[in-house]
């Protein structure tokens, strides 16, 4: 039923059928690293909770999952606190959004034009390195955002982290562990040669891989990562996230080199067009790209909700025509 044709209570009752469907799914994906059903399904029973919340904000509840970021700390590790939260993005699935979302932007910042870092958006999962004086110190998952693991043994096994950097900052960086589709590949085959369950997706495959007790079995995984963001840019002496990705490689990172600024809408829309054809040609999954304010003073003026930062947003392609998912997963809608 169109949105405008509810009432509150309606629109409170559907929105209260729709959340605890929503956080299950949620915990199979996140605490679990095992989804039930396709993210596409995913996307749209939430694009429709958050389309519902929208017209009537007075519905929404604090355990509705348009409020979390993320999932729930695995037993066996220690907690990591993120005093600069690590947040998740807003999605957008057609031109017009991305235009409402330039918009409100420009809106925000009183201005005629903006440029934007558009970047892969890369199908793995977010984590947190931080160095003191050059030295890697710590690694964090994202967690539920304010909380994520401590998986400073895993990260030590993955060959594309730095133990130490090429200048001694003291800096947290972030960015996407992430499994090669080849590694991914490989990794189910064995898997259902031993008769054991296989992975839905390398992105699940990458999370059940560094989300492990025993640093030896992520080391055999073959991970890989991509970094793109910083939870200070202060000790850096970039000031924009273009120039952000370029001091990342110097300081000895992984960067996705299939960046670029874009000075115009239609450049976006430009570069949307080639990864879109290009994607089933990459090493590595990516579920869409993600444009991102390129002024770093301009990211930190604009800031955050509670769930997404104001300066960046993800445009999301359709699913992709090759299914990844080996096994049967339940249609529950
Ligand atoms: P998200 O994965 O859609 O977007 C945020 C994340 O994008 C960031 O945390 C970061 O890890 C990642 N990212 C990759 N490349 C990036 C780049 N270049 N710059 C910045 N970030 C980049 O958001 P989310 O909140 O982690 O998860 C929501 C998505 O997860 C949904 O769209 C849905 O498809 C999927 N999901 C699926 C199920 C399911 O049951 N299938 C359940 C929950 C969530």
């Amino acid at each position: 039923q169109p949105i405008s044709e509810l009432s509150a209570q309606q629109a409170a009752s559907e929105a209260a059928q729709l959340r605890p469907t929503l956080n299950q799914w949620r915990q199979d994906y996140y605490d679990n690293d095992a989804p039930n059903v396709e993210d596409d399904i995913y996307d749209r029973q939430y694009a429709r909770l958050v389309a519902l919340e929208t017209a009537f904000p007075a519905i929404v509840t604090p355990d509705s999952p348009t409020q979390l970021v993320g999932g729930t700390v695995k037993a066996g590790f220690t907690k990591v606190q993120h005093p600069i939260p690590m947040l998740s993005l807003g999605d957008v699935f057609s031109q017009a959004e991305l235009q409402e979302f330039n918009d409100r932007l420009l809106g925000n910042i009183e201005a005629e034009t903006v440029d934007y870092n558009c970047e892969l958006k890369i199908d793995g999962l977010a984590l947190s390195l931080r160095y003191e004086n050059g030295q890697l110190v710590q690694g964090s998952t994202r967690g539920n955002g304010t909380v994520g693991e401590d998986i400073t043994k895993n990260i030590e096994t993955i060959k594309s982290i730095p133990h130490q950097l090429t200048k001694p900052l003291t800096v947290e960086v972030r960015g996407e562990c992430y499994m090669p589709k080849a590694a991914f590949a490989a990794l189910n085959e064995r898997r259902e040669a031993a008769g054991e369950s296989v992975f839905a997706n390398p992105r699940n495959a990458a999370a059940g891989s560094l989300r492990q007790l025993d640093p030896k079995v992520t080391e055999e995984r073959q991970l890989s990562t991509f970094m793109y963001n910083v939870a200070d840019y202060e000790p850096l002496t970039a000031r924009t996230q273009s120039e952000m990705l370029e001091e990342f490689a110097d300081l000895g990172f992984n960067i996705n080199p299939d960046f670029q600024v874009a000075h115009s809408m239609q450049d976006v829309y430009d570069y949307i067009d080639k990864y879109a054809a290009k994607r089933s040609d990459l090493a590595y999954g990516i579920d869409g790209i993600v444009i991102k304010a390129n002024s770093l003073p301009m990211q930190r003026d604009l800031g955050a909700t509670v769930k997404v930062p104001r300066w960046a947003i993800a445009f999301k392609f359709p699913p992709d025509e090759q299914p990844t998912v080996l096994r049967e997963v339940e249609w529950t809608v």
